[in-house]
């Protein structure tokens, strides 16, 4: 991690806020257990400070998705309970049970390889079995549903902790899918009724109880995605990400800024060049299509954006708030992360899992 006066940006992540999204998560739920979805390295913002501030908040129960991740995650947190979505591996199974993670059962393969294993060990183990609702992914599809259901001494020796099932457009509160999914999954937990049930991630939380079951599995409204595109954000910005300027110029004849000269200058403009580029995680398709921040001034990102290099139109901005060594906000209150996603042709997933090694971090709050 480079040092704040070494790097070209400034990369904060309030921990704060990931605690207050958790708590009012788990409030919404009611009964149901909120668990925190920090695969991705808590989608690129940190998994070990994310878990212990998650746990610190009330969180027990966590998910990833390798076991990889499962194994970071359990030196950091020694006590929580720990569901690795991809599943294990053949071979890798005495390292789940040795780290105490739960490994995800995808097929009826998966939970062979399980129950050969428990039996090895002479004890049942935990593990989720998932079943595909819609998703067409991981997941038991419907012929192995059938199967297990007609032959459950299949999971003999294993101790089933979730039955679990994936929302495909849960952040489309009025998709058909969600009821179809929802149906499915109700339909597959009686005939499997070997366990609790999980089903909503962050925007099923928001679809209603009927989603909630035993356990929900949010990510994205931790780190403050917006769960329900359709209406105001209800949580708390997580991110900033500031950019330093490195140069400011005018621009009074006629010319073109960066790569393809794919953007023209026509009348007397102002360019502030910003050392953060597509290798730093900065989407290239942000050029000519999003904007910083200086203050509560827009500044447009004009030509395309570089490996290590940003150009902004400042025209707008007074001159003595845009000088060499000051700061931009390149993802702030003005510019979330929902906001810069849809610029750039994506989802805010993307933007958080693209922050790259390069930037300064700071982490603010929390138990880290
Ligand atoms: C990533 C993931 C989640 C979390 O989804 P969000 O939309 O980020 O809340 C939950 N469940 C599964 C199976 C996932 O892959």
């Amino acid at each position: 991690m480079s040092k704040e006066e070494h790097s070209g940006a400034i990369l904060t992540v309030d921990l704060t806020a990931i605690a207050a999204n958790w708590k009012l998560l788990r409030d919404r739920l009611g009964s149901a257990t909120c668990s925190g979805v920090v695969k991705a390295d808590a989608y690129g913002l940190g998994a070990e400070a994310v878990g212990k501030t998650l746990a610190a908040a009330g969180c027990e129960v966590f998910v990833v998705a390798h076991l990889d991740e499962g194994l970071r995650l359990r030196s950091a947190l020694p006590d929580a309970e720990i569901h690795v979505l991809n599943g294990a591996p053949p071979k890798t199974e005495p390292e789940f049970a040795a780290h105490r993670l739960i490994p995800v059962l995808n097929g009826l393969g998966d939970i062979e390889r399980w129950r050969r294993f428990c039996a090895g060990k002479g004890e049942p183990l935990p593990a989720d079995v998932h079943v595909d609702t819609g998703m067409s992914r991981l997941g038991l599809p419907p012929a192995e549903i059938d199967l297990l259901a007609a032959e459950p001494q299949r999971l003999s020796g294993i101790a089933p902790r979730y039955l679990i099932s994936h929302l495909a457009c849960a952040d489309e509160p009025g998709h058909p899918m969600n009821g179809e999914q929802l149906a499915a999954f109700r339909r597959a937990h009686e005939r499997l009724p070997l366990a609790e049930a999980s089903f909503a991630n962050s925007s099923g939380i928001f679809l209603g109880a009927d989603y909630h079951f035993d356990m929900a599995r949010p990510g994205i409204a931790l780190y403050g995605g917006n769960p329900v595109p359709e209406k105001p954000n209800p949580m708390a910005q997580v991110v900033r990400l500031q950019g330093k300027i490195l140069q400011v110029r005018d621009v009074d004849t006629p010319q073109t800024v960066g790569y393809g000269a794919t953007y023209r200058i026509s009348r007397p403009t102002r360019i502030a060049t910003v050392s953060v580029g597509y290798a730093d995680g900065f989407l290239r398709s942000l050029g000519n299509s999003g904007s910083a921040f200086i203050g509560d001034v827009e500044a447009p990102i004009v030509g395309r954006v570089s490996m290590d290099l940003t150009t902004l139109d400042v025209s707008a901005v007074p001159e003595a708030e845009c000088l060499p060594g000051g700061l931009v906000d390149l993802i702030g209150p003005h510019n979330p992360i929902d906001a810069v996603a849809d610029r750039a042709g994506t989802i805010s997933y993307e933007i958080l899992t693209d922050l790259g090694p390069r930037y300064h971090r700071v982490y603010t709050g929390g138990a880290a």
